[in-house]
């Protein structure tokens, strides 16, 4: 018997406090940014609608903390269905996803999040499941074994992954609709910052929201975490108002800088400039010497001091830009690579 609570929960990620279901949007409107995303869905899911039919599978990509889980839950409740939500690591055999699966009604969404950390055993189920809605059981064993068909209802997969690539192809192809999440821009941040400060009841202006928003690696599970310490700090130290001086010393005493950069970001560049003369240095060196691990790196340091133009990937491995020895208050030596694109206004 598998144990469905563990793998399942209806609402969202077990472990959430209320206090961050109370921060989730739950409707669209809400949902801030990734106006590329929200205009495309909404085509979709309106189509959807009007031929009577499921939404067809739809994989999320991008960063941890840009809202995927969010979007899952928003969609299934913008098309009216229920959303079960489990993870790659928690569905440990095929007999678990059958249990999943045939426990949905029509119309349902799956969302699976680190859907790249499903073993293979368990995949070759996902497939016949997404494609004909069937799930493929064996009977028996040796010479008498046979498979029969069962019909499953009409659901949505949605998947959600940090990077795509890791993605085995077949389960890749099998996504009728992929979108990419994007860091948000300040700006998006401070309004996410200042609708999650209503709901907390903090008080914060938005000179204050945009102080926070700049410094929250452009997601927003982070500005979430960064106003809840900056309220503790408003009100110990200041009298309990967010503003932008109010912010600014509560993060730097956080060890938060300007750029959003924490102790790790510091130390991952100075080490890469210190030891490595600013790259190419590989990612398992740099994960060896920073003591981080390279996934890590990869998923949550990286994809933010790439915007930045503070490093760049080559082939041979990470180089640090010009912009990140003057970060750090450090000359860039003649060969150091001008800044990449900057992207984000900053
Ligand atoms: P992911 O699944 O990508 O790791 P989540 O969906 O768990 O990210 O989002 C993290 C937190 O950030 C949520 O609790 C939610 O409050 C907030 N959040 C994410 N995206 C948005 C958004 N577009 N607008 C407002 N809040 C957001």
């Amino acid at each position: 018997m598998m144990d469905e609570e563990r793998v399942i929960s209806t609402g969202f990620k077990a472990e959430e406090d209320d206090l961050e279901y109370s921060l989730r949007p739950k409707t669209l409107a809400d949902y801030f940014g990734q106006k590329k995303v929200k205009d495309s869905l909404s085509v979709y899911m309106q189509a959807a609608v009007a031929r009577r039919e499921p939404l067809d599978h739809i994989l999320l990509y991008g960063p941890p903390g840009l809202g995927k889980t969010t979007l899952a839950g928003i969609i299934a409740s913008e098309m009216g269905h229920n959303i079960r939500v489990t993870s790659g690591p928690a569905i440990e055999r095929p007999g678990d996803l059958a249990s999943i699966l045939t426990n949905l009604n029509a119309g349902d969404v799956l969302f699976i999040d680190e859907i790249h950390r499903l073993s293979h055993s368990v995949e070759e189920v996902l497939y016949p499941a997404m494609e004909d809605y069937a799930l493929d059981i064996m009977i028996g064993k040796g010479p008498s074994a046979r498979s029969i068909r069962l019909d499953l209802p009409k659901f949505t997969l949605i998947g959600a992954t940090t990077r795509a690539g890791m993605l085995t192809s077949p389960l890749r192809d099998r996504f009728g609709i992929s979108f990419r999440l994007e860091l948000y821009s300040p700006e998006e941040l401070s309004v996410i910052i200042l609708r999650s400060a209503q709901i907390l009841k903090i008080q914060c202006d938005k000179s204050g929201a945009l102080e926070i928003a700049r410094r929250s690696r452009g997601t927003p599970r982070i500005a979430n975490r960064l106003i809840k310490r900056v309220r503790d700090f408003a009100e110990v130290r200041a009298n309990g108002v967010i503003t932008e001086n109010v912010a600014k010393q509560g993060l730097t005493m956080l060890e938060v800088d300007e750029l959003g950069l924490d102790r790790t970001d510091r130390t991952m560049l100075s080490t890469m400039i210190m030891k490595f003369g600013g790259g190419p240095v590989g990612l398992d060196t740099l994960a060896a010497t920073t003591g981080e691990d390279a996934a890590t790196i990869e998923d949550v340091y990286e994809p933010y001091l790439l915007q930045l133009g503070f490093i760049m990937r080559t082939p041979r491995g990470r180089i640090c830009t010009s912009e990140a020895y003057r970060h750090l208050g450090l000359a860039a030596p003649e060969s150091a690579a001008p800044s990449g694109q900057i992207t984000m206004d900053i």
